[in-house]
């Protein structure tokens, strides 16, 4: 069973003018698709491997064979990197985060505003390609920065909401301007899914 890459839950100018189609079409169609073919070659001949979850893959990285693991940790990484990404995006996501989420995000961080101001720094200052995740282990939020594709699933952490900083995610629409990309992403952020997300790990 190989490793597929769907759809967006959303037309590619959707998230417009904060992210613009092309950047979609060519983060979505070109990026991540050459992720997720580049990990079925990798895993090509190991089923026990390409059967597993993408999750599942990554939190059990160090079974992986030495000589497959760093391919497994980029292209597993970007795919579910990516995956992550599209889903916590919309056009018309709520502006806040509620409920249990919200509460959770108040005791960590003590006010979203200070969330949304550590996220953004840390997002501001990955140095070179990378991410910066919300994760969540043994109930505690956190907010973290990872290199290249790493993936929080490789620290037992569970990425409820990331902030892809590649410059192949905002170079087109913002070049060198890092900081407005980040700014605007605050503007499509689909806060009910990244709810239900929490959700699913505070249960685990
Ligand atoms: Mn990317």
């Amino acid at each position: 069973m190989a490793f597929e890459l769907l759809d967006l839950p959303y037309d590619y100018k959707a998230l417009e003018p904060h992210i613009d189609e092309r950047t979609m079409r060519i983060h979505h169609d070109k990026h991540h698709a050459g992720y997720v073919n580049k990990l079925n070659a990798v895993l090509e001949g190991h089923p026990e491997l390409a059967g597993r979850s993408i999750e599942d893959l990554l939190r059990g990285i160090d079974e992986v064979p030495a000589e497959m693991r760093q391919a497994v940790i980029n292209n597993g990484g970007g795919h579910a990197n990516h995956s992550l990404f599209w889903e916590i995006m919309s056009g018309d996501g709520e502006s806040e985060p509620e409920g249990e989420l919200a509460e959770a995000i108040k005791k960590e961080f003590s006010s979203f505003e200070k969330f949304k101001e550590v996220f953004s720094e840390k997002a501001g200052s990955v140095f070179g390609s990378g991410w910066v995740f919300l994760t969540i282990a043994d109930g505690k939020l956190e907010c973290k920065r990872q290199s290249f594709q790493n993936s929080p699933y490789m620290n037992g952490k569970t990425p409820i909401l990331g902030l892809d900083v590649w410059e192949h995610a905002y170079y087109l629409k913002y070049q060198n301007e890092r900081a407005k990309y980040i700014e605007a992403f605050w503007n499509i952020v689909n806060w009910g899914k990244v709810g239900e997300k929490f959700k699913d790990a505070s249960s685990d």
